[in-house]
């Protein structure tokens, strides 16, 4: 650029300076002359109401303040023990027992709806929700109101409220004939203005009849991604809830008929199973496995004279598997016991335990049950006592009455183990079976071979909604036997050589099984996929979060 031109920029810029303090002069002036008119006005106002004239000041006047606003960052620093808090899910209780007493609640907002001088907020705890009302009052200022309303959605926040009840029900919350008229309220902590994913969205009914179907619904990996946010949903809090309820009663039921807990490694140094499903990790100047089962664990065990365990631990299997029911790490529900003669001492004893655990299901988790169903098709689940057992055979045989072809000692593939359990519940009313006696070509190395029949064997596989759940069978305890078979299966014995010792010193006759424990609660509720209740899953695409 050369002067000239330069000269000609700067004339330029100093012509539209000018112009644009011209205006800028006249926009002050005219907001002047409005501001006057505003004061004249207000005076006027004030002198016909007798008022004092300083109402403005009176109005800048936050009479609330200390009584609401961002928390401290809490650092233990004391603690208000005169705060007693409250459950959301108590406060109707609380009213009738301390009518007109405040109360203390720490949630999070869940919905928020404010206009001129008041403010509602819908206030969430787990799966309960309460609306809350602040509004300009004596002793609410406006600022306040204002406050609450600049609160983001999903915060946390601590309230001093008093309960009313209310003439119409609230139908939007779990606490429907009540609501708080908050008078103090502090911001504990803060959620983001954006959210990945709306709880409200999230938790919108997904059923195949639901006219509203088309409303928006949040896809499995944005939930996945956004898991902490996913989970505040009431029907993973009851999944979850109800998952744990499966553990407590697994835990509980054997425990009551003599069995002990414990621990096996996970780290290994051989593959359980033998097969290639197993991870590889590095284990200081060498690597090691991540176990694919307690199974040997559990058995020396018994070697050991334990009688009867239970273990609840994870299991890792590295199979390629991107279906509905696989995850590359699962938490079993394992357990094994001795017998005098007969494994179907030991299938009696599981059997009834998932029969006492349906029950247990059913009796103290009704709640959680209609919690999810309120979001997603859950047919009640129907189980017959004593369960219904069959052998394989006949399991093979229905289905050959309808037509499909297979061979006695084939393995049952995913869709014909579906139609089997489709099968079997028109036929005896059930969505839980017991499968006996299954091909020994399709089971692992440890399982003893039916003495009747060599193509057969003692062992049983059980289903819920016609999925596998559980896999076990009568183990040999001979290590003569053992070695053979293992052999058989082309296992390198010098991998399993301290197993196979564990069996040199006497062992008694036993038999159990594995469970999956996502694979139980998904069936048990009739869900689609085991993504749903596994909180974190892993799968072949999936390591985070
Ligand atoms: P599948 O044939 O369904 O792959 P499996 O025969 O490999 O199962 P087992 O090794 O017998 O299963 O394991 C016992 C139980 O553990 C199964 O009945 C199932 O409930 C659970 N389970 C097995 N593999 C998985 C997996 N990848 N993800 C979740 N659960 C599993």
């Amino acid at each position: 650029m050369g002067i000239d031109e330069k000269t000609n920029v700067a004339a330029e810029a100093n012509e539209t300076g000018e112009t644009q303090s011209k205006k800028a002069a006249k926009k002050l002036a005219k907001e002047a002359v409005k501001a006057a008119k505003k004061a004249e006005y207000k005076a006027a106002a004030a002198a016909t109401s007798g008022a004092s004239g300083n109402n403005d000041a009176e109005a800048a006047k936050d009479y609330s303040e200390g009584k609401y606003g961002a928390s401290k960052l809490i650092q233990s620093q004391e603690r208000h023990e005169d705060r007693i808090f409250t459950r959301v899910s108590d406060l109707s209780q609380f009213a009738e027992k301390y009518p007109n007493q405040s109360v203390w609640v720490r949630g999070r907002v869940h919905t928020s709806r404010c206009k001129g001088k008041q403010c509602f907020l819908i206030l969430r705890q787990q799966s309960s929700t309460v609306q809350c009302l602040i509004a300009v009052n004596d002793v609410v200022s406006k600022q306040m109101v204002k406050f609450s309303g600049s609160i983001n959605k999903e915060s946390i926040i601590d309230l001093r409220a008093k309960i009313v009840a209310v003439s119409s029900k609230i139908e939007s919350c779990t606490e429907q004939n009540l609501e708080l008229a908050a008078f103090e309220i502090y911001l504990v902590s803060s959620a983001k203005p954006q959210l990945p994913l709306q709880i409200e969205d999230a938790s919108r009914p997904e059923k195949n009849n639901d006219p509203n179907s088309l409303q928006i619904r949040v896809n499995q990996d944005t939930r996945l991604d956004n898991r902490v946010l996913d989970l505040r949903t009431p029907a993973n809090q009851a999944i979850f809830r109800l998952e744990a309820g499966v553990c407590r009663l697994f835990r509980d039921i054997l425990a009551r008929n003599g069995f002990t807990e414990i621990h096996t490694p996970k780290i290994i140094s051989a593959a359980s199973e033998g097969g290639a499903n197993v991870f590889t990790v590095s284990y200081f100047k060498d690597s090691a496995y991540l176990a694919q089962s307690p199974q040997l664990y559990k058995q020396m065990a018994i070697a050991a004279d334990f009688e009867k365990v239970y273990t609840v631990g994870a299991v890792f299997r590295a199979e390629d598997s991107n279906t509905h029911r696989h995850l590359t790490e699962f938490v079993g529900l394992d357990l094994e016991m001795t017998f005098k003669y007969h494994y179907h001492e030991v299938l009696d004893t599981i059997g009834n335990t998932f029969t006492e655990i349906f029950k247990g299901l059913r009796d103290e988790y009704a709640t959680e049950i209609t919690a999810v169903a309120n979001q997603y098709d859950v047919e009640p689940f129907k189980f017959l006592e004593p369960p219904l057992r069959l052998e394989y055979a006949q399991g093979v045989a229905m289905l050959r009455e309808v037509g499909i072809e297979m061979g006695d000692e084939e393995d049952l593939s995913t869709p014909n183990e579906k139609l089997l359990g489709r099968l079997v519940k028109a036929k005896y009313d059930t969505d839980f079976y017991i499968l006996d006696k299954f091909p020994l070509a399709v089971r692992p190395f440890y399982t003893m071979p039916d003495p009747n029949n060599p193509k057969w064997s003692n062992s049983y596989d059980m289903f819920m909604r016609g999925e596998e759940i559980l896999s076990g069978a009568q183990r040999i305890h001979d290590p003569d036997y053992l070695i053979e078979r293992a052999k058989h299966h082309a296992i390198d014995i010098s991998k399993i050589a301290s197993y196979i010792e564990a069996f040199r010193f006497g062992c008694p006759p036993h038999a159990g099984g594995g469970i999956g424990m996502e694979r139980v609660v998904m069936l048990y509720l009739g869900l689609d996929n085991i993504r749903k209740t596994s909180m974190f899953p892993r799968d072949p695409k999936r390591l985070t979060p």
